[in-house]
C-alpha cells in the first residue's frame, strides 16, 4: 500500500464538500485512479467521477462511494475538524462536515482500488470505481445514471457499497433483501388569512393549523399502521410569522417520511394529505393547502444470494462474531439506483466505525453506550480499525465475485 489511507481520510475529512459541490474531493479521486492505471470517466452527473479497470474476461464489478459532506458545523474538536464553510444550493454560507461519514467511503474506495490494481494476477474480470456526488442531496446516483453514466462504462453484473455507521469498528453489518427505508421529503404551505395579533377574529391563523396538524400526523403511525409496519413521520421544520403580534399569512411544515414497503409508503402520504387538508378545512383556510415533494429516496434492496457469498466471504476473512444483520435501518440511501439502471444486484453493508472499547459494557449489562450518530457535529469515526477493514471488506467483496483466490 503506497496510499497513505489514514493522511488521504483526514485530508478529506478536513476539506468537505457539499453536494454537487464535490470538485476537489472529485479531483484527488480522479488523480489516484489515473495513477493506478484505470481509465478514468470526470464530470459525470456533474462532480461524479468513474474508474473502469479491464483485466481479462469476466464479470463487471461496480464499487461505489458517495463524496458529498453536510451542511453541519462540526464540534468534534479533532485535531483534524473541519472548518470549512460552502455556499448551499440557496446561495446561504454555510459550515460544512463530513458528518456522515462519506470521507471514510472515498478513503476505503480507494484503498480497494489500490489493493485490487496491484493484484491483478488474482482476479479477472472488469472493475468499476464509482466516485458519486450529492447522496445526501438525493438524485446524485440518479444524475450519473441519467448523464450516460452506462453509455461511457459497461453495465456492472453487481453493484457493492458500504456506509460507516456507530457500531463497533472491526463490525459489519449485512442483510438480504430491504436493508434501508425509502425516503420522502417533501414541504407543506398553509393558508391562512393575516392579521393583528390583537384581533384573531378577523384572521385564520396558520400558526394554530401547522400546530394542530403536526400533533395529528403523529397519529398516523400510531394509530393508522398495524404494529409490524414499520414507519417514520418527522415534521422536521416549522416556520411562519415575523412578530409576536401578528398573525401570518401562511405556515409552513418539512416532513420525512421513512417506510420499509411502497403500500405503507402510499398509505402513509395519502394520510399526511386527508390530515392536513382536514385541519385546514378545521380552520375555515380561505385556500387548500399546497404540497410540495421534493427528493424521494427509494427502498434499498439487496440481493439475497449476493449477500450469502459476501456475508460468507466476510465471515471467513473477518470471524464469524463480527458480523450481524441489523435488521432494516431507517435510514435511506440512493446507490440503488445505480444497481437499478443496469438491472443488476446491490450488496449495501454497514462498516463499523465506533470505538469499540465504548461497546464493553453492552455485552455484560445490554446498556448501548452514548455514541454520537451519523449527521450529528460530534460524529467521530475511530481512523482505525475503520479505515483497513472498510477498504479490506470491498476488496473481498469484489474478488467473490471476480474469481479471488482467497488469498484476500
Ligand atoms: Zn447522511
Ligand atoms: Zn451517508
Amino acid at each position: 500500500m503506497t496510499i497513505d489511507l489514514e493522511e488521504l481520510y483526514k485530508d478529506l475529512h478536513t476539506n468537505p464538500e457539499l453536494s454537487f459541490q464535490e470538485v476537489r474531493t472529485a479531483g484527488i479521486a480522479a488523480g489516484h485512479l489515473e495513477n493506478l492505471g484505470f481509465t478514468v470517466h470526470r464530470n459525470v452527473g456533474k462532480t461524479g467521477v468513474v474508474g473502469v479497470l479491464e483485466n481479462r474476461p469476466g464479470p463487471v464489478v461496480m464499487l461505489r462511494a458517495d463524496m458529498d459532506a453536510l451542511p453541519v458545523k462540526e464540534a468534534t474538536g479533532l485535531d483534524y475538524a473541519s472548518t470549512a464553510v460552502g455556499v448551499d444550493h440557496e446561495g446561504q454560507d454555510m459550515p460544512v462536515m463530513h458528518a456522515c461519514g462519506h470521507d471514510v467511503h472515498v478513503t476505503c474506495l480507494v484503498g480497494a482500488v489500490e489493493t485490487l490494481a496491484t493484484r491483478k494476477q488474482d482476479w479477472s474480470g472488469t472493475l468499476i470505481a464509482v466516485f458519486q456526488p450529492a447522496e445526501e442531496w438525493g438524485g446524485g446516483a440518479e444524475t450519473m445514471v441519467s448523464d450516460g453514466l452506462y453509455d461511457r462504462v459497461p453495465k456492472p453484473d453487481i453493484v457493492l457499497g458500504q456506509h460507516v455507521a456507530p457500531f463497533p469498528a472491526g463490525w459489519f453489518g449485512i442483510r438480504p433483501g430491504v436493508t434501508m427505508a425509502s425516503a420522502d421529503s417533501l414541504s407543506i404551505t398553509l393558508h391562512g388569512r393575516g392579521g393583528h395579533g390583537s384581533r384573531p377574529e378577523t384572521t385564520v391563523d396558520p400558526v394554530l393549523m401547522a400546530a394542530a396538524a403536526t400533533v395529528r400526523l403523529q397519529g398516523i403511525v400510531s394509530r393508522e399502521l398495524a404494529a409490524s409496519d414499520a414507519a417514520v413521520v418527522t415534521v422536521g421544520q416549522i416556520h411562519s410569522g415575523t412578530k409576536n403580534n401578528i398573525i401570518p399569512e401562511t405556515a409552513s411544515l418539512g416532513l420525512s417520511v421513512r417506510s420499509f414497503d411502497n403500500a405503507t409508503r402510499g398509505k402513509i402520504l395519502g394520510s399526511i394529505e386527508r390530515i392536513v387538508k382536514s385541519e385546514a378545512t378545521a380552520s375555515d383556510a380561505p385556500k387548500e393547502p399546497d404540497f410540495h415533494y421534493e427528493e424521494h429516496f427509494p427502498l434499498t434492496v439487496n440481493d439475497e444470494s449476493a449477500v450469502d457469498r459476501i456475508s460468507a466471504s466476510f465471515r471467513a476473512k473477518f470471524g464469524d462474531k463480527k458480523i450481524i444483520d441489523p435488521g432494516p435501518v431507517s435510514g435511506s440511501e440512493d446507490v440503488g439506483a445505480l444497481a437499478k439502471a443496469a438491472d443488476a444486484p446491490l450488496v449495501f453493508w454497514f462498516l463499523g466505525g465506533a470505538d469499540p472499547a465504548l461497546f464493553q459494557e453492552w455485552a455484560t449489562t445490554g446498556r448501548l453506550p452514548d455514541i454520537p450518530s451519523n449527521h450529528s457535529p460530534y460524529f467521530a469515526p475511530v481512523i482505525q480499525p475503520t479505515l483497513t477493514h472498510g477498504s479490506e471488506a470491498l476488496v473481498t467483496a469484489a474478488l467473490e465475485f471476480l474469481g479471488g483466490r482467497g488469498t484476500n
